[in-house]
Order: structure tokens, then sequence, then C-alpha cells
């Protein structure tokens, strides 16, 4: 149960009257730590491939919004999968549920029933924070508080837990550098 509002702004444009920014080709979002370009692919395809986020070409600004968050969420769809299911095994736990989410303003969430939600914003940020963000949630399923014990219980799997809770509010900053999320 990570709260963290995020907001990312390219670096160097401005908001419009609205506090939004608009995206363009040619513009970076952040991607598991490293920048990435929008670029219009030739072939019209939507997905993200060697560090480059492929769009339509022609489309409007809110559209390239959609269509980059399109490209965030099935990547999170495959990349927390295969996070969550080799941690889960290693930890030796096993969620009711894994989706991955990102209407509301939180990184991961899991409930009383083993059902743990991932943000697909999580995407947006460095490997070793997305790693302790799927250990968060996976660790609420032996211990559904944060008591000390919890903290152990992280710390097994990822060294420095509590410092990289810490970084998240970092990462959300450095986010709003780069809008749209
Ligand atoms: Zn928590």
């Amino acid at each position: 149960m990570v709260y963290v509002p995020l907001q990312v702004t390219p670096p160097g444009r401005s908001p419009n009257a609205r506090g939004e920014f608009r995206l363009t080709y040619g513009d970076t979002l952040p991607y598991r730590g490293e920048k990435c370009e929008i670029k219009a692919s030739r072939l019209g395809r939507t997905a993200w491939a060697d560090g480059v986020f492929y769009i339509r070409p022609g489309l409007a600004p809110e559209e390239i919004r959609k269509a980059c968050m399109g490209i965030y969420r099935t990547q999170a769809k495959e990349v927390l999968g295969q996070k969550v299911k080799a941690f889960a095994e290693k930890m030796g736990v096993r969620p009711a549920k894994v989706e991955c989410r990102g209407n509301e303003e939180r990184w991961g969430s899991c409930d009383g029933l083993g059902q743990i939600n991932y943000s697909w914003r999580l995407m947006a940020c460095p490997e070793d924070i997305i790693d302790y963000v799927v250990v968060h949630e996976l660790s609420h399923l032996k211990e559904f508080n944060h008591a000390d014990s919890f903290w152990a219980l992280v710390e097994q799997f990822i060294p420095f837990a509590r410092e990289k809770h810490r970084q998240l509010e970092i990462t959300r900053r450095a986010l709003r550098e780069c809008n749209f999320i």
C-alpha cells in the first residue's frame, strides 16, 4: 500500500492553460529508468521496442498520450507479470489475483483477500524501484501491516527496502519533469 501520486512533464515544455502537457513526436517518456523517445512507426504499429515508443504517425497530442498509455499498460502486464511470478516463487507466496490498473494514485495495493493491484505507472520507475513495489505488495500476503516484521521480510528480498521506499518520493518528483502520467 504505497501511496504516490504521479505527474510527469517533459523537460523544456510547459503546461497549457489546463495544466496539462501536450505530447508530441520526439518527446521522451520514462520507462524502467530510461528516457525513451516517442517515434512514428513506419509500419503504423503501436509498441515499445528497443527503447522507443512507436506509435502511428499523424496523431493529435491526446491520441499520442492514449497510445503511449496503452503501451505502458501492455508492458506492465507482461513485465509485472514476470516479476510477480519470480518473486512470489522465491518468497513462497501465492496471490489470489494480480491485476495491473492505474486508475488510482497508488503504485500498488493488496487487500485482505490476497488480491494485488499494481499501477501500470510503475513502468516509469527505475527497475529496482519496480522490484521493491512488487515485493512490498507480495509481502503483505504474509504481513498485513507495516510493522518491523513486515520490513524485515521485504528486506530479505530487496536490500535497503526502506531506502527504496523513500526513493519513491524522489522518483515521483523526477517523473513530474516529463509529464503525462
Ligand atoms: Zn504496504
